[in-house]
């Protein structure tokens, strides 16, 4: 537990002061926070609508569309699209670990590989999760350099530049190979369905363009209302995570296309030819109708609430389930898994305030614990 408090507090002190001084040194971080906050609200308000205009968008590109209604209808929608026998390379997806993806391909006969580093780091590691963003925050240099001996029989100093550019040149190797891409998303435009999302090391890049299928697999609350809006998200995300400018924004709209030959535009083109998106509910309806559950919805994940949290601080992912840790998580695990799932972390809570404070998306977070609590304790004192 030490050694956890040790690891996040240098890693948290770090990703406030880079955020701070984004947010104090762009101006126009905190008006497209606010703008942003706009966009989710409004589709929020008509969630129904938002997602059919999404759906039409995509199959418009020539791309697929599906909502599945829940975990088990997701993971039999990617299984039906991927097969068996595929190399499959997955970007960063917090909505494929809800609904247990990776695991239900790799049983159906897939050679899967989660290419995001910290993300890989807990896959070899045959681990979870600490941290929504920072899958390996509770792991130091010497722990992975030893995963990297035992799992991958590489030798490498215990140097990050050194550990990082090796798993780089091992994952080369997986995306030159792969069939099928699976990436999430930051943010889905309704109006075009373009799909945003934001990262640093380049492999949702790679995994949205090298594989001759891409899926997406994104909750519905991904939707905002313009592709404008989906990239001041990614903006907006990346300032207050504290990593900006993030050093890739990518927008993926359809099948790969190509307008070279008479301005005609023809798919596919050099990249993926097909294009599938996902949009997962999962609980998601349900919450959106809740009159204070429906505040988690307007999250940006951009996990600012665990930097400044006590209890996160203190016992790490025990307090949520991962993926969903920290504040966020706890309300998260309220919409994907319900009450009974989220009450035992919203137990823990210690109601600081701190993660009201630095939400971007200004939501009301221990409102929305205290909520979960009061409904929890009142559903045990029923039943007993
Ligand atoms: S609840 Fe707010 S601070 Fe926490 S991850 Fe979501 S947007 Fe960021």
């Amino acid at each position: 537990m030490e050694r956890w408090q040790d690891l996040f507090g240098r890693a948290a002190l770090g990703a406030l002061t880079r955020s701070d001084s984004y947010i104090q040194g762009f101006e126009y971080i905190k008006l497209l926070a606010e703008r942003v906050r706009e966009a989710r609200l409004e589709v929020l308000r008509n969630l129904e609508y938002y997602i059919d205009k999404t759906l039409k968008a995509v199959e418009n590109l020539g791309g697929h569309s599906y909502v599945a209604k829940d975990a088990e209808e997701a993971r039999r929608i990617v299984g039906d699209i991927v097969g068996k026998g595929k190399v499959v390379v997955f970007g960063k997806s917090n909505t494929a670990l809800e609904v247990g993806l990776r695991e239900h391909l790799a049983k159906l006969g897939n050679e899967v590989w989660e290419t995001d580093l910290g993300e890989f780091i807990v896959q070899i590691g045959e681990d979870k999760p600490s941290n929504m963003i920072a899958p390996a925050l509770h792991l130091d240099r010497k722990d992975v350099a030893r995963l990297f001996k035992e799992r991958l029989n590489l030798d490498l100093p215990d140097d990050p530049s050194a550990l990082a550019s090796a798993a780089g040149e091992f994952l080369r190797q997986k995306f030159v190979r792969a069939d099928v891409g699976v990436t999430g998303a930051n943010a889905i435009a309704a109006d075009t369905g373009a799909v945003v999302n934001v990262e640093n090391e380049g492999n949702i890049r790679k995994a949205t363009i090298l594989p001759p299928v891409h899926i997406v697999v994104a909750g519905v609350e991904k939707i905002v209302p313009t592709l404008p809006d989906a990239i001041n998200q990614a903006i907006v995300q990346a300032a207050y995570h504290g990593l900006y400018p993030p050093t890739y924004i990518e927008i993926s709209a359809g099948p790969s296309s190509t307008g070279d030959i008479e301005l005609v535009r023809v798919r596919p083109a050099q990249g993926p030819r097909e294009f599938h998106l996902v949009l997962v509910d999962n609980g998601r309806r349900k919450a959106a109708e809740d009159p204070v559950l429906r505040q988690a919805l307007l999250c940006i994940r951009c996990v600012r609430c665990g930097f400044v949290c006590p209890i996160y601080k203190t016992v790490g992912r025990e307090f949520g389930e991962p993926p969903y840790v920290g504040p966020v998580g706890v309300m998260w695990l309220a919409v994907t898994k319900g009450i009974e799932a989220a009450g035992p972390a919203a137990l823990m809570c210690a109601h600081a305030g701190n993660c009201k404070e630095v939400c971007p998306m200004k939501i009301d977070i221990p409102e929305v614990i205290r909520y979960i609590r009061t409904n929890y304790l009142r559903r045990i004192r029923s039943t007993s």
